[in-house]
């Protein structure tokens, strides 16, 4: 269950390349290809990028396939999945600087270097254990400034600072995509992350104990931060996050580093902002928590945050439609289980989610905007998309493009006969 063993890279590119824009700009060139850099200048990594550039490749990393993803994760929820101490821990193979990582430079105004692809482990006496993944923005040697937004790590650390300590943390990079995938998952404070992970795999994941923190973190990393959130706080952003415009500038905590550590021979996990990889790590981790609740109002077949939508903005949902108030119940259950979604488009179950063509012919032939669209005004909306205000707040579209039962016959697809 380690980062090298899933990664397959398409690409390898033996030329050495500057962690400034260069690798960024092969990454962006073959998104949909896992490339693999072998000399990067500056640094005695290696880099991956694109390492899950797929719905395929990310359902063949959690143990499934794209037609069976939304069960397979909903089964995964319900069972604890097993950790297992070892002592065996490659990750602790090399102690090295934080300098001396190939951290990327991905955009013209990004504020500078930024890890995209860490999972920040902490742990609260009484909230119990927690990971997820945050960027992380370095400043020097010894600091780095992290985004938290206000979710179960922000507790912690808000916890930290009111009995006046700091929180100590430890960042895995280069794990199995199952454990980036469970940290971006938005289970229930209390429920750890990489538990899920081990369900989500069927198989037990392998904890080893930190060296300068009293944390443990996944032993076949590829790379391990070890720090603590202090209460110094510094300016974080220009960022490019999943829309490929700048987030905005805002005062972040600071990570101290007490110790950084990696194999032997490192492969350095990157994540290019704004890519396929980038939007399918934020956007899938929702689909089975979308699927969950809009299955209470409907059959709900298939669900997807759209690639264009940027993995966050929309949604398309496909039902068995047996009432005609369905589909803006489900409208109405896809906003509530992801409040940043902003538009909603529901079909009929001929209709394949994943392509952008099918959907809009459905929006095209079935839908009628005076009878079959739910229009939200003012709502909690996304603080990335440009077009919101600066509040967040934001009109949000629910699009009814199924087709009314009674009409079905004028819908019938045509089909060419076999023989004449
Ligand atoms: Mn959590």
């Amino acid at each position: 269950m380690s980062f090298r063993e899933f990664l397959k890279p398409e690409v390898v590119v033996e030329e050495e390349l500057s962690t400034e824009y260069e690798i960024a700009r092969v990454l962006h060139r073959y998104q949909e290809k896992a490339v693999l850099f072998s000399r990067v200048r500056g640094s005695e990594l290696r880099v991956a990028g694109n390492v899950v550039a797929s719905r395929e490749a990310m359902c063949r990393a959690l143990g499934t396939n794209v037609e069976g993803f939304l069960e397979h994760v909903a089964m995964a929820r319900e069972r604890r999945g097993e950790l297992l101490k070892t002592e065996d821990a490659p990750v602790y193979q090399r102690a090295l600087r934080l300098e001396e990582l190939p951290v990327l430079k991905h955009y013209a105004k990004d504020a500078g270097r930024y890890i995209t692809a860490g999972v920040v482990i902490a742990e609260d006496e009484e909230l119990g254990r927690n990971a997820s993944v945050h960027r992380m923005l370095v400043l020097d040697d010894r600091r780095l400034v992290i985004r938290l937004v206000e979710r179960h790590l922000h507790a912690f650390y808000t916890r930290a600072l009111e009995r006046g300590e700091a929180l100590e943390v430890a960042v895995a990079i280069g794990v199995h995509p199952a454990v980036l995938f469970a940290s971006a998952y938005p289970l229930e404070m209390g429920r750890y992350e990489l538990e899920f992970a081990s369900a989500l795999m069927r198989r037990p994941l392998k904890l080893a104990d930190c060296r300068k923190v009293s944390l443990q973190v996944p032993a076949d990393a590829e790379v391990v931060i070890e720090g603590r959130l202090t209460a110094e706080m510094h300016e974080e952003g220009p960022f490019t996050d999943i829309t490929g415009t700048y987030d905005s500038v805002r005062m972040q905590p600071v990570v101290e580093v007490l110790g950084v550590y990696c194999r032997e021979d490192a492969i350095y996990h990157a994540i290019l902002p704004a890519s396929r990889e980038h939007r399918l790590f934020m956007g899938m981790p929702r689909e089975p928590e979308i699927y969950r609740r809009a299955s209470q109002v409907a059959r709900v077949r298939q669900v997807a945050l759209t690639h264009g939508g940027c993995g966050w903005l929309h949604a398309a949902v496909a039902i068995e439609k047996s009432s005609e108030e369905e589909p803006r119940r489900v409208i109405e259950a896809v906003m509530q289980a992801h409040p940043s979604v902003k538009h909603v488009v529901v079909v009929d179950s001929d209709v394949d989610v994943f392509s952008p063509e099918e959907l809009e012919f459905a929006i095209a032939t079935r839908f009628q905007a005076d009878r079959d669209a739910v229009l939200y005004r003012n709502a909690k909306g996304s603080s990335l998309d440009p077009s919101a205000q600066k509040s967040g707040r934001t009109a949000k579209l629910g699009i009814d493009a199924t087709i009314p039962l009674e009409e079905r016959e004028a819908h019938e697809r045509a089909v060419i006969p076999k023989r004449r």
